[in-house]
């Protein structure tokens, strides 16, 4: 995290936030399924993939060390829920306390809440179009959840695995099943990530504006300093023609002027 708000001076950012990982699902896995040395460490005896706990202490001190650091640098507390609506206890014991300024909810999985699969896992043995249905479905659930999430991350989060070897990704393919996503996520006064990672595409960001969407975040999903920011002038430059427009605040989110802000009345 110091290396990052390093990266983040050097880049003259002026904000970053660190949307430290809270997977609350245990995913299944089965024989085949390739297992990274992480993956490994957290299998759990009857057959499932259980992350450590976040350590919010460990988490907030670094955060306090970089405040100190980076004294220039406004650096903010967050949190990444994953499928947070399946986990409402475990979400609510977590932010009670308010101690994260910036809440995301994303699903990592497919197959529901009682099998459910790793995105890549699936995509090896399912059909890659039937893995995104899948995916969005379980995304438009949350989205129309009452769990306590403030913005939607990586809703393209599937075409990362998409298979290199046949068809490319194409959006309008899914146009109404991510359409309903968005329109769910805007009924919900929540704000879409504008992700970076693979990157999202234009029509996204065009079909959330028709949706109603009111805000946007960027995130770069940096788990390295190195990729910190990466492709955010592109971002930057789609939200605009998009028309989401910057606060005067730079932690702000990014809002269509004429609507109402997320959240709010
Ligand atoms: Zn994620």
């Amino acid at each position: 995290m110091e290396a990052t708000c390093e990266r983040a001076a050097t880049l003259r950012l002026p904000s970053v936030a660190f949307t430290e990982h809270a997977d609350l699902t245990p995913w299944v896995v089965r024989a085949g399924d390739p297992m990274s040395d992480v993956l490994r460490r957290w299998l759990r005896p009857d057959g499932r993939i259980a992350p450590r706990d976040l350590d919010v202490e460990g988490y907030l001190d670094c955060v306090q060390r970089c405040r100190e650091r980076f004294p220039g640098l406004r650096v903010l507390t967050g949190v990444e829920l994953s499928e947070p609506h399946w986990h409402p206890e475990s979400t609510a014991a977590l932010l009670s306390g308010g101690r994260f300024e910036r809440v995301l909810g994303s699903v990592h999985s497919v197959g529901g809440r009682d099998e459910p699969r790793l995105v890549d896992h699936a995509m090896r043995v399912r059909p890659a179009d039937v893995v995104v249905r899948d995916y969005l479905a379980e995304a438009g659930r949350m989205a129309a959840s009452d769990a306590p999430f403030e913005v939607l991350a990586h809703i393209d989060y599937p075409v990362r695995h998409w298979p290199a070897d046949g068809q490319p990704f194409r959006p309008g393919d899914f146009s109404g099943e991510f359409r309903e996503v968005l329109t769910a996520l805007a009924a919900s006064g929540r704000a879409l990530e504008i992700n970076t990672k693979v990157p999202l595409a234009l029509e996204l960001v065009r079909w959330w504006a028709d949706a109603g969407g009111a805000a946007v975040s960027f995130g770069s999903d940096a788990h390295r300093p190195r990729d910190l920011a990466n492709g955010f002038a592109a971002a930057a430059e789609m939200a605009l023609s998009c028309g989401f427009r910057p606060g005067d605040d730079p932690v702000e989110l990014w809002r269509q002027p004429h609507r109402t802000r997320p959240g709010g009345a």
